[in-house]
């Protein structure tokens, strides 16, 4: 089935950097990496993405590479300029710099239709009219990330069924995945810190969904159009986004783009296990920077927190590059507990 997509022509006629002498195939060198920030401007940046951002920033420069920003505003909820500009004030005054963007998704939607028109052409999409309690009631959620599998409803409507749906209801667009027995369906992958993942899309998520049913692209087909555009070789982002990889992955061979290697990142967590949220106010960069905390201490607590140091001390992003290294942080996966040390460590109390 991925033989019978071509390659779509945005990969080369629209891309801003996938075109010119910085291609690997035309220079005859080894790939250089291309990490990539892709923060979602909903609120301040939180020590979680701070951890996220420093670390893909040190995958990229420890090897020489390059970055890409990217903010994520296609969400009506993202869309805060000021918020997207305050972030990228707290990424610099964290010490961390880019050499491309920002890109906004909001920008780029024709990029993520003309996706969406060829997987159609294709035959692999279909019109889904499932309601979220629909979903619900008929399967039950995926233990390992809580993704309801989708068990195919709306697979075989006839047009006239889709025509009567539609009078009532905007659909959603699903893709549709290899049946269980397909070996196409398998997606493997090594992730550079959690190591060999293997997941079977029947299984595991089911048909999912490229467009949602108010007209958005959906998260995994945007990501994996700017991941193939922008050339992107490295993504690094927090182990929540996991459980999205072997999607994204299979959406990438489809579009005919090369899979980058993946990078999962301990999150951040409160001492009961809860992941931080925009409610920690107390916890995001703007609050430590109010505090008087500065980027020395933060970058500092990271590197010993992801076991890119054994000390704790104060440091510039930039002193990190040299430390960096995979191979620590794969003895150092579990999430990061904020304790009232680290507390006190990055607050000064
Ligand atoms: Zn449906």
């Amino acid at each position: 089935m991925t033989n019978d997509l071509p390659a779509p022509a945005t990969a080369a006629s629209h891309s801003p950097i996938a075109s010119g002498d910085t291609s690997p195939v035309a220079s005859g060198k080894a790939t250089p990496v291309v990490g990539r920030f892709a923060p979602s401007p909903s609120g301040r940046m939180h020590l979680g993405n701070a951890v996220a951002a420093l670390l893909a920033w040190l995958g990229a420069r420890s090897a020489g590479g390059r970055m890409v920003l990217r903010i994520e505003d296609i969400d009506p909820r993202s869309r805060h300029r000021d918020h997207a500009l305050t972030l990228m004030d707290d990424l610099r005054w964290l010490g961390i710099d880019w050499d491309e963007g920002p890109y906004w998704q909001t920008e780029r939607t024709h990029h993520y239709q003309e996706a969406l028109d060829l997987l159609g052409q294709a035959g692999l999409t279909y019109p889904c009219f499932c309601t979220r309690a629909q979903i619900h009631a008929a399967s039950a959620p995926h233990e390992s990330d809580g993704t309801y599998v989708y068990q195919g409803a709306c697979r075989n409507l006839t047009p006239q069924q889709v025509a009567e749906k539609s009078r009532l209801r905007h659909p959603a667009t699903r893709l549709v995945v290899p049946d269980a027995q397909s070996a196409d369906g398998t997606v493997r992958f090594d992730d550079l810190v959690f190591g060999p993942h293997e997941e079977r899309l029947a299984r595991d998520c089911g048909d999912f969904v490229v467009s949602r049913s108010d007209g958005i692209a959906a998260y995994q087909l945007a990501v994996v159009v700017d991941d193939g555009l922008m050339g992107v070789t490295q993504v690094v982002r927090g182990r929540d986004l996991l459980g999205s990889t072997a999607r994204q992955i299979y959406l990438m061979g489809l579009l005919g783009f090369e899979v980058p290697q993946y990078a999962h990142v301990p999150l951040v967590v409160a001492p009961d296990g809860r992941r931080l949220s925009k409610r920690d106010r107390d916890l995001d960069l703007g609050a430590l920077r109010a505090a008087g905390t500065p980027p020395q201490r933060v970058a500092g607590w990271i590197a010993h927190a992801t076991g890119l140091t054994d000390d704790f001390c104060e440091t510039d992003a930039s002193d990190l590059v040299d430390a960096f290294s995979w191979e620590r942080l794969r003895t150092h996966h579990e999430d990061i507990v904020v304790d009232e040390a680290a507390l006190s460590l990055l607050r000064y109390t």
